[in-house]
């Protein structure tokens, strides 16, 4: 019950439907959600469970598990009960799994259909099963499973060809009165994956999970997932997102948490306005900035604070800060809520920095202001 920074979203959010992904609303106006996958054997319980708990730590609000064995589908049920967060279980290929991640109390199931033979048999049972265990399915086409038909239409993966694949599986339950669904529609090109979540946006009024599958590397996969993220979610597309990087899951949960904050789609936490540095900077700009972010790491409080190199912008910038500092002639002006409070030598920049922020951190909290 702690007030919260206000949101300032881009765009106006599109209509959906709501679900919910055990407690976390996905859709209807609901805030948008970080997501993050497994990279444990599912099988491996407590391994798996100890990488939740990272995820969890780091901010991720729903996590995904592989469920490609019966050993991981016998693994559901304890994961999903003790996960602090919703889980659900990804399928590909068996049928089977599906029954088995609602029975075991998952809190969504992603189905493949371009992946499942047979599936279009199924989707009545599943469709009934889901819906006696109030469980939501994400229907989630992807460039590189998608359905034969599909591919011999289009020639490719098309945004067209990926629309038309997700809206005739979701038709299939819809035939079943099931309409409890996400849908995604994944492509490594964020070009194309932006089209097709425009085009799918259209079409239909589910709750849309937004993703660049197999983006690449961090620095790679940041990029394009921030890129075809942010065309979306500023006209107002997307529910729930998972960056996909070929790296530790929480590094992606990180990459999610920032991308919110930067459209103000997610409460800013601790935010650094550092400089990039010029040739009239007096201090080492990355090394201090780098020292004061480490300093603050963990800081609950939406907290803004300024590194400058000099006296040009840093000024100016660090009194719009919470708090900052603006070098000059081997010293740092320190500067809270745009008054200068001390200059210290250079050597104590980021302990004063640290010390002030606590301080203010301090304040806040008791002002009631934070998460
Ligand atoms: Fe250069 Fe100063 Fe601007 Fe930093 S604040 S980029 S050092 S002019």
């Amino acid at each position: 019950g702690v007030p919260e920074v206000p949101l300032r979203p881009i765009a106006e959010r599109r209509a959906s439907r709501r679900i919910q992904v055990g407690p976390v609303a996905v859709g209807g106006g609901a805030p948008v959600s970080v997501q993050s996958m497994t990279t444990t054997r599912t099988s491996d319980v407590g391994a798996t469970l100890q990488q939740i708990a990272e995820l969890t730590a780091s901010g991720c609000q729903i996590v995904r598990v592989a469920c490609p064995t019966q050993d991981d589908a016998d693994a559901l049920a304890t994961i999903a009960r003790k996960s602090q967060i919703p889980v659900i279980a990804d399928i590909h290929f068996q049928p089977k799994y599906v029954f088995a991640a609602i029975e075991a109390g998952c809190a969504a199931v992603r189905v493949n259909p371009g992946n499942i033979k047979q599936f279009d048999d199924r989707v009545k049972e599943i469709a009934q099963a889901a819906q006696d265990h109030g469980t939501p399915i994400r229907i989630g086409v992807n460039a590189g499973s998608l359905d034969r038909r599909l591919l011999q239409k289009y020639g490719k993966a098309t945004p067209e060809a990926l629309v038309e694949s997700a809206l005739w599986e979701a038709s299939l339950f819809e035939e079943h009165g099931f309409r409890d669904i996400k849908i995604s529609v994944k492509h490594n090109d964020p070009v194309v994956m932006i089209e097709a979540y425009r085009q799918l946006a259209e079409q239909c009024d589910y709750p849309l999970h937004l993703g660049v599958t197999e983006a690449g590397p961090a620095f790679q996969g940041t990029i394009k997932s921030a890129v075809a993220f942010g065309a979306l979610l500023s006209r107002g597309i997307g529910d729930t997102i998972r960056v996909s990087l070929s790296a530790p899951p929480a590094e992606e949960v990180k990459v999610g948490i920032q991308i919110l904050q930067s459209l103000g789609l997610k409460e800013r936490r601790l935010e650094i306005v550092s400089c990039p540095s010029c040739g009239r900077a007096q201090v080492d700009v990355y090394k201090l900035a780098e020292e004061v972010t480490a300093g603050l790491d963990g800081m609950e409080v939406p907290l803004r604070v300024a590194v400058m190199g000099c006296v040009v912008n840093g000024p100016g910038e660090a009194r719009e800060a919470d708090l900052g500092v603006a070098s000059g002639n081997g010293k740092g002006q320190i500067f809270v809520k745009g008054q200068v409070i001390k200059t210290v030598p250079e050597s104590k920049i980021v302990e004063t920095l640290i010390e002030e922020a606590m301080k203010i951190a301090e304040q806040m909290e008791q002002d009631g202001v934070g998460p």
